[in-house]
């Protein structure tokens, strides 16, 4: 089996919040598109993934789980720390 991650990034700027930056990309397994999380900056709603979250998101895709000290593997969105939990 082999696994391509192709990643991207996105950028946005805005006069109240300033620049942000996002991260994405694609997840191919033996070259069949698994995951498609294209990069989008946002103020609000951002979505940013690392390589090791696409990974996981396409791992569990595929039927793997991913556990870190028992729990599953935590996908965060770093546009999160930047703007609080709250929606
Ligand atoms: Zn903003």
């Amino acid at each position: 089996m082999r696994i391509d991650i192709y990643t991207n990034s996105d950028s946005h700027d805005c006069e109240t919040c300033g620049a942000s930056w996002a991260q994405g990309g694609k997840v191919f397994i033996d070259g069949k598109l698994i995951v498609d999380l294209p990069a989008v900056a946002h103020c609000y709603g951002a979505s940013s993934y690392n390589e090791d979250e696409l990974l996981v998101i396409a791992l569990k895709e595929i039927g793997v789980n991913v556990f870190v000290d028992g729990d599953n593997y935590h996908v965060t969105c770093h546009n999160d720390y930047y703007h609080g939990k709250s929606k």
